[in-house]
């Protein structure tokens, strides 16, 4: 990340201690704090930053959930595979079966809480809902007129 400095300390402080985020304020406060995002490319930088940090987290922790429902899927469904697989290194079936699903479920329930700590801690949902609603904004614009009157109706 390049070194800049922020071109106005105090505002800089204040949207830091937010993780520049600034979804959550009155359209009147946020226009302040918006012009600061136009003319300071420190704090327009770490927003960005922040933001796809939050996107990131959302996204890995999604990818966790369906690892791990993946995995309890395997195990249920591929019997025969495991038979081999307990042959050759001489576990006990029952034992390890139930310790693969244990750990599975164990996973699962762990991305399960993370993506929902990651969704209401972070402004990612805020943010991607965002992005959604401007993109059917713009679908909405290129509607033909027909579909317009009819949707107003
Ligand atoms: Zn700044």
């Amino acid at each position: 990340m390049a070194r800049t400095r922020c071109t106005d300390r105090v505002i800089g402080g204040i949207l830091a201690s937010w993780r520049y985020d600034i979804s959550n304020i009155s359209p009147e406060m946020r226009k302040d704090y918006e012009q600061h995002f136009a003319e300071c490319p420190h704090c327009s930088s770490r927003q960005n930053f922040h933001r796809g940090l939050d996107v990131s987290l959302a996204v890995l922790t999604s990818l966790a959930i369906f690892f791990f429902l993946f995995a309890l899927a395997v195990l249920k469904h591929i019997k025969p595979l495991e038979h081999v697989a307990f042959n050759v290194f001489g576990l006990d079936i029952a034992d390890t079966y139930h310790m693969l699903v244990s750990a599975g479920i164990a996973g699962l329930v762990f991305s399960v809480v993370a993506l929902l700590l990651v969704l209401t801690t972070t402004p990612a949902p805020s943010y991607l809902g965002g992005i959604a609603a401007e993109q059917a904004r713009l679908i909405e614009e290129r509607l033909p007129a027909a579909i317009k009157a009819f949707r107003s109706r």
